[in-house]
This record gives C-alpha cells, structure tokens and sequence, in this order.
C-alpha cells in the first residue's frame, strides 16, 4: 500500500533574485561531533533565520547534536523580534529573506549590541560579503555549505565573543597618542587632532592592531585573521575598503601607510 505521492520538492530559487540556492550536503549525517550534551541552562543558544526549510532543518540539526540550543525563524522581521527577545547566544543569518532582508536586521541588531553574527549567502561575490562585513557581521558562509564547517564556524565566532567579552571586563590600559591621533583603547574612543571620530568595530580594532604592531608590514591575510579571526582568501577588498574609511575618517591624523604589493603598516615611532 502506497501513501498519496509526496509533494514536489520546493524550487531552489532565490526569492527575487532568481539564482539558485543550493541545499546544504545531505549526505553526511551529524553524528561526527558529538559532544557530551550539557544541562539545558549552559547551552549556548543559536537563533537561525532562514526561509529555506531544509537548510534551516539541518542547521539546526547539527547544531543541536553539537550542544546548541537552537531558535529557529523563517522571516527576516521574525528573526530580529526573536533576537531582541531572545537575546541569543549568536545569530546565523540568511541575506535573502522575506520580511526583512540580512543587510537591514545585521543593521538594526548592531544598532542595538554586539551580538555576533554568521551570514549565510547564497551569492559567491565579493560585494555582499564586503557589505555585511562592512555592516558588522563576524562571518559568513557561502550556500551550500558542509554543516561541519557551519558548527566550527560558530564556535569560532563564540570562542572571540567570549575573549573579547573577558577583555571588555577587565581594567585597559591605555591611551594611545600620536601625530594628531589619540586613542581611548578601553572606552573605544578616538579622536582626530581633539575632535571625536565615530569608527565602526572593526574599523577601530583594525587601526589597533596595525599600532600595535607598528613597525611591522601585515599582509591583508594577516590583518583579516586577527582583526576578523579567518582568512578570507583571494579577497583583500574587505581590508582596503575598510583602510579606505579610516583614511576618510581620520585624515592626516591617520597613520596607516600602504606598502605596495605587500600589506599595510603603521611606522615605529621615530
Ligand atoms: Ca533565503
């Protein structure tokens, strides 16, 4: 006896956009990270929002028998709602949503705190990820993506939330001063010849690490690594445009120097 037929599967078409998104791999089940599941009151929770049900179905599959607890939303405007409710742990975002797309939710939560963010993008070009990098997310992944590689990535992401949350808590030294630039590390200030220069996130921390490491040439691999803590290969844009907005920000109180073919540098105190 057969059952009525099963209904067809659903288009992988991005909504509006008309290019594919492929579902995640299927074929490895998630039992290869099985770690001993905690108490429900110390697991971390992952807040994905995701319109496409399968992909939202093994994320969460994976998360969870990595020890997650996991919310799931299918609409943008759903998924800052629950976020803001919430308050979860890190949010894994789709840029193609109904509602509201990635862009404006990465803006509004970022509006409002620092909780971090995975985006998902179904879109292998350079500007989108640029552009949510720019807007503050902490990573992203391309459709399809391995969920293995989904849940190293969250714990990635939480392990430098956590450091940066420790780090926050304890006493910072630290006024920084040269030639027109004086930097509040603790406080996250800086001002340009006295006056205050409003910077994003990893703006500020990109400027922080090329003085603090002033002398020395840092290749954009390098600065992608310690600033967003992953190497993003074959694309330095992320670097440039972000050195581009300190230069515009900053002017000649800005002290990044380009050294060509090479990276970027700040020079050692004379
Ligand atoms: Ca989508």
């Amino acid at each position: 006896m057969t059952g009525p037929p099963a209904p067809a599967p659903p288009p992988w078409r991005a909504p509006g956009g008309g290019r594919a998104e492929p579902a995640v791999d299927l074929a490895t089940p998630p039992d290869y990270d099985r770690a001993p599941m905690p108490s429900a009151d110390d697991r971390q929770r992952v807040l994905i929002v995701e319109d496409e049900p399968n992909i939202a179905s093994f994320a969460r599959m994976y998360l969870e028998a990595a020890g997650f607890e996991v919310l799931v939303a299918a609409r943008g405007d759903d998924g800052l709602r629950m976020a803001e409710a919430e308050a979860p742990h890190l949010v894994i975002l789709d840029l193609m949503l109904p509602g509201m797309d990635g862009y404006e939710v990465t803006k509004r939560l970022r509006h409002t705190g620092q909780t971090p963010i995975i985006m998902l993008t179904a879109r292998d070009d350079a500007v989108d990820k640029v552009v949510g990098l720019e807007l503050g997310a902490d990573d992203y992944l391309t459709k399809p993506f391995n969920p293995r590689e989904l849940v190293a990535r969250v714990r990635a992401v939480l392990r430098r939330a956590d450091a940066r949350a420790v780090a926050a808590g304890q006493p910072q030294p630290t006024t920084i001063e040269a030639d027109g630039l004086r930097i509040e590390v603790g406080g996250r200030e800086v001002f340009a010849h006295g006056e205050g220069v409003a910077l994003t996130p990893k703006e500020f921390d990109l400027l922080v690490t090329l003085i603090e490491n002033r002398g020395l040439v840092l290749t954009r691999e390098q600065l992608l690594e310690r600033v967003w803590g992953f190497t993003f290969l074959g694309d330095s844009r992320t670097i440039d445009v972000h050195v581009r907005q300190l230069r515009r920000k900053l002017g000649d109180a800005c002290p990044i120097q380009t050294v060509w073919g090479t990276g970027y540098k700040v020079p050692a105190k004379r």
